[in-house]
């Protein structure tokens, strides 16, 4: 099955953007991984509508309510790859995949990079955040991945028929499980990446120096500019995405809404995004 919309994130901005997806007649999916942003807030006072404070999670709660009570389904699952295809786009979730037309990123403030010595200075010189964009680069040779979950897995993965030896440094927690001889899983901190003109090394806690010619960052959620990247979609040069008017990407059918398109993190705002990016997306499949 192929669907008409898929939503990244069920926080205010992909709920918003449902609610105007479903009530446009299509079929409509949101996968998330949990509740975003809101989980986290104490009382909402500054939303309309709320004459008495409600709870992050209350509002979040009710959102979801509201676009169950539409007929839109809900996976619960980390979205970890997203391909352009024929017919729109496919999306990695975990081992499944799903297919659909359009697709409407709302996952939220991206991660913050991991605080490591050299880590900026060598990005694009070496330190890459998309496995899919940069691996080829680093064909034969060794490198690493930087991360715990789903997303470092999925990067590790891209990399093995890529790379001659894969790393997997889980910086301070487990790395995750993947079996192959080609991987090595390394749970102590990464303190420094070594190298003048590209990435020479990484240096970790207990002093020892692991070579590469490549780390991919993968700690925590892909994000969307990950996902867009992956995606063929462009970015500036901070590595924000280009959007236009209403939230589209320079990828036809791939939208962004909400707090990861940057600007200030309000409620009203994600809203607000929501609402445009899946009325476009209607839009979008009316004219195709
Ligand atoms: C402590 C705190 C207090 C706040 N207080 C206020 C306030 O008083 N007023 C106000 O207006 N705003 C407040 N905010 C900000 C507000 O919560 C956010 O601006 C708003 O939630 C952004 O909505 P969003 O839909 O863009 O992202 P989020 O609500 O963060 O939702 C992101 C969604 O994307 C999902 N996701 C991300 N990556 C993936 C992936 N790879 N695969 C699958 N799912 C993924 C997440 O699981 C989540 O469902 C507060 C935020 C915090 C943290």
């Amino acid at each position: 099955m192929i669907y008409d919309i898929a939503i990244i994130g069920r926080g205010p901005a992909g709920i918003s953007a449902a609610l105007y997806a479903a009530r446009g007649n299509r079929n409509c999916v949101i996968i998330a991984k949990d509740g975003g942003a809101l989980e986290k807030a104490g009382a909402i006072e500054n939303y309309y509508g709320l004459p008495t404070p409600l709870s992050g999670p209350e509002l979040a709660e009710i959102g979801r309510r509201q676009a169950l009570a539409l007929r839109v389904e809900m996976i619960d699952a980390e979205v970890t790859g997203l391909d352009w295809a024929e017919h729109g786009f496919n999306l990695q979730c975990g081992a499944d995949e799903l297919q659909a037309r359009c697709v409407i990123m709302a996952s939220g403030a991206p991660l913050r990079r991991p605080k490591i010595d050299g880590l900026i200075e060598l990005e694009n010189r070496g330190v890459s955040y998309c496995a899919v964009c940069d691996g080829f680069f680093h064909r034969g040779k060794a490198v690493a991945v930087l991360g715990e979950g789903e997303y470092a897995l999925h990067e590790a993965q891209v990399l093995l028929p890529i790379a001659e030896k894969v790393y997997l440094l889980g910086n301070g927690a487990e790395p995750p499980q993947l079996q192959h001889d080609k991987v090595e899983r390394i749970s102590e901190a990464v303190v420094q990446l070594l190298g003048e003109e590209r990435l020479q090394a990484v240096r970790l806690a207990d002093g020892r120096e692991i070579e590469l010619s490549g780390l991919f960052v993968a700690s925590g959620v892909a994000g969307a500019a990950d996902l867009a990247r992956k995606a063929g979609a462009m970015l500036d040069a901070d590595g924000r995405l280009v959007l236009d008017a209403d939230g589209m990407t320079s990828e036809p059918g791939l939208f962004a809404a909400g707090d990861c398109c940057g600007g200030m993190r309000q409620v009203s705002l994600a809203v607000a995004d929501g609402a445009r990016a899946g009325m476009a997306a209607l839009r979008y499949l009316r004219e195709k």
